[in-house]
C-alpha cells in the first residue's frame, strides 16, 4: 500500500528524564476553568459544567521553538495552562480511577486569536479560527506522574519579556484534573496520546512579534516560546 500524498509527520513531545517521546494523538482544551479568568471574559464563574474544544495535533510547538505571529489577527493572546497527558484509554471514567489514566503533566500555552474568537462568540459561529490554528499549542516536555506525582497545587505563571502577566495557583482550577477527565470521558473515549489543556487563569493579554513568553508551573516545569515575525 502506498499513500497518495505525503504522510503527515508523527507529532511527539519529549518525556523528561529519559529518551522516550510521547506521541500526541489529540489536543483537548477546557474553556473558562479559573473563576477570575471566567470573570475577565465576561462570564459567570459559577460551576457550570466544563466545556471543551480542540486544537489540531500539529499545532504543537516544542519548548524553545519560536511561533510565527499568525495571520488574521491583531490581538494574539497568551493563555498559560497545566497540560494533562493521557496514558491509558478510558470511556465514562469514574472519579476514583481518573488519575490512573494520566501519564504525566506539562506546561502549555493555548495561543488565541482573541479578536477572531470574540467575533465568533458574537455571531454564534465556531471558535476554531480563534483557537485552532498553526503553532497555537506550545508545550513543554512531559513530566511523568511516576516521577512527580499528580500536582494539585502550585504556582502557575507566564512572563512576557520578563514581566509577569498571569499568576495563579493550579489549586484554583474550577474543575480539577480528575473532574475534567470524568466530564471529557463522558463525551469521548480518551486514548493514550490525548493532551488536555486544562484552562487558564486571569491575566490573559496580547503579545507581538519580538516578545518572549516564559511559562512555569511549580513541580511540572518551564516553557519558553519566542514570538517571531509573521511568515
Ligand atoms: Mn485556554
Amino acid at each position: 500500500m502506498t499513500h497518495a500524498v505525503a504522510t503527515p509527520p508523527a507529532i511527539t513531545l519529549p518525556v523528561a528524564g529519559g529518551d522516550e517521546t510521547y506521541p500526541v494523538r489529540r489536543i483537548w482544551c477546557v474553556g473558562r476553568n479559573y473563576a477570575a479568568h471566567a470573570r475577565e471574559m465576561g462570564s459567570d464563574p459559577d460551576r457550570e459544567p466544563p466545556f471543551f474544544f480542540q486544537k489540531p495535533t500539529d499545532a504543537i510547538v516544542q519548548d524553545g521553538d519560536a511561533i510565527a505571529y499568525p495571520p488574521g489577527t491583531a490581538n494574539l493572546h497568551h493563555e498559560i495552562e497545566l497540560v494533562v497527558a493521557i496514558g491509558k484509554a478510558g470511556f465514562k471514567i469514574a472519579a476514583a480511577q481518573a488519575l490512573d489514566h494520566v501519564f504525566g503533566y506539562a506546561v502549555g500555552l493555548d495561543m488565541t486569536r482573541r479578536d477572531l474568537q470574540n467575533a465568533a462568540k458574537e455571531t454564534g459561529r465556531p471558535w476554531e479560527m480563534g483557537k485552532s490554528f498553526d503553532q497555537s499549542a506550545p508545550c513543554s516536555a512531559i513530566q511523568p506522574a511516576a516521577a512527580i506525582g499528580h500536582p494539585d497545587h502550585g504556582g502557575i505563571w507566564v512572563k512576557v519579556n520578563g514581566e509577569t502577566r498571569q499568576e495563579s495557583d493550579i489549586s484554583h482550577l474550577i474543575w480539577n484534573v480528575s473532574e475534567t477527565i470524568v466530564h471529557l470521558s463522558e463525551l469521548v473515549e480518551l486514548q493514550p496520546g490525548d493532551l488536555i489543556y486544562t484552562g487558564t487563569p486571569a491575566g490573559v493579554g496580547a503579545v507581538v512579534a519580538g516578545d518572549l513568553m516564559e511559562g512555569h508551573i511549580d513541580g511540572v516545569g518551564d516553557l519558553r516560546t519566542p514570538v517571531a515575525a509573521p511568515e
